[in-house]
């Protein structure tokens, strides 16, 4: 089943129950404490919270996301992308826990003939919440799960909140078993690779108060309107359902992935390194053209910069694959060209897009070209005296100069037989990162300059006031 497919069966299924289609927010959020949009929940914060009333009582949508946090799983674990679609369906006090529970085992279950997804019944586990008893419950009554494939887990895994006083509740997540071949019996708590999240059930049925952690903290009782709020990921079931390893594999990334392989003569499937080098440029490379269709420009700061970074980690991949010339034009038309169908402003917006991606490629490319010749004097001086490292703060002037990442400092280095004082390096970069926090607090970040829930919230009422994953987020700055 292609991607395209999946998503209609979603839309379509859940507008059959009710729900009103509504269209992907852009990736920049309207909401200045988010860098972008992490989840399908983020557009429907208003109705969650309460605040506005909703214009309907439920809502489906296929919603686009962009998690920075996820960037260094990217290409190594089978299943993060730093953007990817999360489906969602929500009900504003409207149907709740049993209901919610019901739609998923339906659609999951039900056969590709019948207009389902089609998982096998034997190959779905859920996880509850450790005492949601009546989780448990409903997932006997409607699925027929055995005990053993319900699995409870604590306030880390299973319990949502914002990390602020306001609406919270248990959560339930659906795993498919990939089988022995990929891992260790026992369940997603045993192993999460083996069996892979696919699906999240949120029931915001509680009102929290103010705590000490994510997962310290009071419940001051039951919310006069309870909601629910789910996610899948679209490329997760799209992997799953293609017969592919990993979601870097679907139809609408391969297709980047080969033609980098093509441009590096590498075979995928050969080495390891650089099959998790492939894997980055195809999931960067379509994260950056949707960013830029969503009109995020690259900048040293904020979204720009997270732009920049996916853009630079690119051709750093291409060049550790063994290309030293641009690549870009060839595998951002590719990209383009496997997204226009979902999302037909990469092909209209296309000349303005290839016009930032381009330009930025041909900026790195000198800027790695400068960076190395530095790298080669201090090379040579470094054996001239006899020492076998180069010293820290050559590191850290590529770094912070020449954009020159770490990591290609030290194999760079390492290929010409040395290593790098990595501690005084690491040093230098704590004392930056101090001074741009100190900095940052001075300007006031921009999570203390909140946004429309902070007037609301000196109203008196019960709003969201930031996400936990937000600040973080935020901080990756
Ligand atoms: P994981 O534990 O695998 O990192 P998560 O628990 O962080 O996922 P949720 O916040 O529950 O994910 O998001 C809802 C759904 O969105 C997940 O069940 C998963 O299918 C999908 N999803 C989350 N993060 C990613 C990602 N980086 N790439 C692709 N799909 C994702
Ligand atoms: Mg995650
Ligand atoms: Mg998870
Ligand atoms: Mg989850």
């Amino acid at each position: 089943m292609q991607t395209a497919e999946i998503r209609q069966r979603w839309l379509d299924f859940f507008a059959a129950r009710g729900h009103t289609v509504v269209p992907s927010a852009s990736l920049v959020s309207d909401d200045p404490t988010l860098l972008f949009t992490v989840a399908g929940m983020v557009p429907f914060i208003p109705y969650l919270s309460g605040v506005v009333p909703p214009p309907y009582p439920r809502a489906t949508s296929v919603q686009k996301c962009i998690r920075t946090l996820d960037i260094e799983e990217v290409g190594k674990t089978t299943r993060h992308g730093t953007f990817f679609q999360m489906n969602g369906n929500f009900s504003f006090g409207d149907y709740f826990k049993e209901q919610a529970i019901e739609y998923a085992w339906e659609l999951l279950t039900t056969s590709e003939a019948d207009g389902g997804l089609g998982f096998a019944e034997k190959d779905l586990w859920v996880t509850v919440y450790e005492d949601d008893d009546e989780a448990i419950g409903f997932w006997k009554k409607t699925a027929g799960l055995p005990d053993e494939r319900i699995q409870r887990r604590g306030k880390e895994d299973n319990y949502w909140s914002t990390g602020q006083p306001g609406p919270a509740g248990p959560c339930s997540e659906i795993y498919f078993d990939r089988g022995p071949a990929y891992g260790i019996e026992g369940g997603p708590v045993a192993d999460e690779d083996r069996y892979i999240e696919i699906w999240n059930l949120v029931f915001m049925q509680y009102l929290r108060g103010e705590g000490t952690s994510k997962t310290e903290f009071e419940i001051l009782g039951e919310l006069p309107n309870k909601n629910i709020d789910t996610g899948m990921g679209l490329e997760r079931v799209a992997f799953l359902k293609q017969g592919v390893e990993n979601l870097y594999e679907i139809d609408q990334v391969r297709p980047v992935l080969d033609r980098a392989a093509e441009l590096a003569g590498v075979t995928y499937g050969v080495n390891q390194d650089n099959d998790v080098r492939l894997r980055v440029v195809a999931d960067h490379v379509r994260s950056a053209l949707m960013l830029m269709a969503d009109g995020v420009q690259a900048s040293n700061e904020g979204r720009g910069y997270i732009l920049r970074r996916l853009l630079r980690r690119s051709v750093r991949a291409m060049r550790l694959l063994g290309v030293d010339a641009a690549t870009f034009p060839e595998l951002f038309t590719a990209s383009r060209d496997a997204m226009k169908a979902a999302y037909p402003d990469v092909e209209s917006e296309y000349a303005r897009i290839s016009q930032i991606a381009y330009g930025e490629e041909e900026t790195f490319l000198k800027t790695l070209a400068s960076g190395t010749t530095i790298l080669d004097t201090a090379v040579a001086e470094t054996k001239k005296s006899g020492a076998k490292a180069l010293a820290g703060d050559t590191a850290f002037l590529l770094h912070d100069t020449f954009g020159f990442p770490i990591d290609l400092t030290l194999e760079m280095a390492e290929e010409a037989g040395l290593s790098v004082d990595r501690a005084a390096f690491d040093k230098l970069m704590l004392d930056q990162r101090t001074r741009a926090k100190a900095d940052a607090k001075a300007k006031k970040s921009i999570l203390a300059d909140l946004s429309i829930y902070t007037d609301l919230r000196a109203k008196g009422e019960t709003v969201f006031t930031g996400y936990t994953d937000l600040e973080t987020e935020t901080s990756i700055l």
